[in-house]
């Protein structure tokens, strides 16, 4: 069947035909495609079309689709029950494998998404402090619950709403938001409100208001300010975690946070979050402390098989290679001409403007050039993510044939976007 088809019936069941904002395609025009299998670094649509998959579900396939060895440790725990809504060895599996990474986790919750990790450590964070006011910055995405839906990056960026209808004036104005890249706003802000903060909130390396890589100063004074005033600092590594290094953003920078979130990695593709760190601050977690914080499926015992298949094979010499690729996959996309190409690791923002560390400072030209190659692109079988704001994700699974072919998709791409 047709995606147009597939896409007219879907229109008439979801908001925009989808079940998430970002893959309507609105930014980038045409019709999203309808998927019916993956493998490795590549998928199929339902027309029989062929793509090199540069989006990789945003994320969580850091080995690449369909991995059969994540099959299998899922099916396995299938067979054994889907969910017991008890605690199960698994859990502690996973637990075990993620505290052998990131050491500075204390203690940790499993959730179901990256939003209820972040909701979670904010209800923590306040819980802890006693205080309300949360420190966010612009162009960051933390999910989508009610306070952190203000100048939010990703889809929000994306339709040109950067902070969503809907959520009440009183959570809005409880969150704090300045700048990244700004020193003295940073200063400034903890100067009038450091006393009030609860938390302050960071993607440690901003990936979703295209890659807004911070310089490692700016971070450590928000370690010290948050010090100073007793804010609590979380890192959102929701993307970051367990694919820029073994320990995620935390590990690159050498900087530790007093909580972090996790999710899509840590699932291998099955829906998981995480939040956790000092535990004198999870102490405040129900049934320990005050804090109520629960889930009917976290720590699904299926998911948490996806994700443990998936931790055990980050060797360094996955990351190695990962960081490797990431070179050249940004060097072939720099020969089509303007693109600049910032990464980290295997996190590539092809961008038609050099590398930028603000979210205001994305010039919207560069976006509509962006745009038009997204499409030219997907003609000759490349799938970026379909907004100019997002990052594209390099996964174990993309090898040299793959990279060859995108190479030769740019090379018609430029040509064609030279004859306008
Ligand atoms: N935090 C960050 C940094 C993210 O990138 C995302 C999702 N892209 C989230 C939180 C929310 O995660 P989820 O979509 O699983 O709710």
């Amino acid at each position: 069947m047709s995606n147009d088809t597939l896409f007219q019936e879907a229109l008439t069941h979801f908001p925009g035909g989808v079940s998430s904002p970002v893959r309507a395609f609105r930014a980038v025009g045409g019709t999203p495609k309808f998927f019916r299998k993956a493998w490795g670094s590549r998928f199929e649509d339902e027309e029989g079309r062929r793509y090199v998959d540069l989006c990789m579900s945003w994320g969580p396939l850091i080995l690449g689709h369909a991995v059969p060895e994540i099959i299998s440790a899922a099916v396995e725990a299938m067979q054994e029950g889907l969910t017991f809504g008890a605690p199960s060895r698994r859990e502690l599996a996973l637990a075990r494998r993620i505290k052998s990474m990131v050491p500075f986790l204390d203690k940790m919750r499993f959730v179901s998404s990256g939003t209820e990790a972040v909701m979670s450590a904010l209800r923590a964070a306040r819980g802890y402090t006693k205080r309300e006011r949360i420190l966010k910055f612009d162009g960051c995405y933390h999910g989508h619950s009610d306070a952190m839906l203000v100048k939010a990056g990703s889809g929000l960026v994306t339709f040109g709403e950067p902070s969503s209808a809907g959520v009440p004036r009183g959570f809005a104005d409880l969150t704090t938001v300045i700048s990244l890249d700004d020193l003295e706003a940073l200063e400034a802000t903890f100067d009038k409100l450091g006393h009030e903060l609860a938390a302050a909130i960071i993607e440690p390396i901003p990936a979703n208001n295209g890659l807004l890589v911070q310089d490692t100063t700016f971070l450590r004074r928000l370690r010290e300010l948050c010090n100073a005033y007793g804010v609590v600092l979380i890192f959102d590594e929701v993307i970051s975690g367990f694919r820029v290094a073994p320990g995620g953003a935390a590990e690159l920078l050498g900087i530790t946070p007093d909580l972090v979130t996790y999710g899509k990695i840590i699932g291998g593709g099955m829906p998981v979050g995480l939040y956790g760190g000092r535990k004198d601050i999870m102490a405040v977690i129900s049934p320990d402390g005050p804090v109520y914080q629960a889930g009917t499926l976290s720590g699904n015992p299926v998911a948490m098989a996806a994700g443990l298949a998936t931790l055990e094979r980050l060797t360094p010499n996955v990351y190695r290679s990962l960081d490797q690729k990431g070179a050249q996959w940004a060097a072939a996309f720099e020969k089509m001409p303007g693109l600049h190409v910032p990464r980290v690791g295997s996190l590539l923002w092809p961008l038609f403007q050099p590398g930028v560390k603000r979210a205001d400072r994305v010039e919207s030209g560069a976006i509509a050039r962006f745009n038009k190659m997204h499409g030219l692109l997907l003609k000759e079988g490349v799938y970026l993510p379909p907004s100019g704001y997002e990052v594209a994700f390099l996964s174990a699974a993309h090898g040299d044939e793959e990279l060859a072919h995108v190479e030769r998709a740019i090379g018609v791409v430029a040509a064609a976007l030279k004859n306008e």
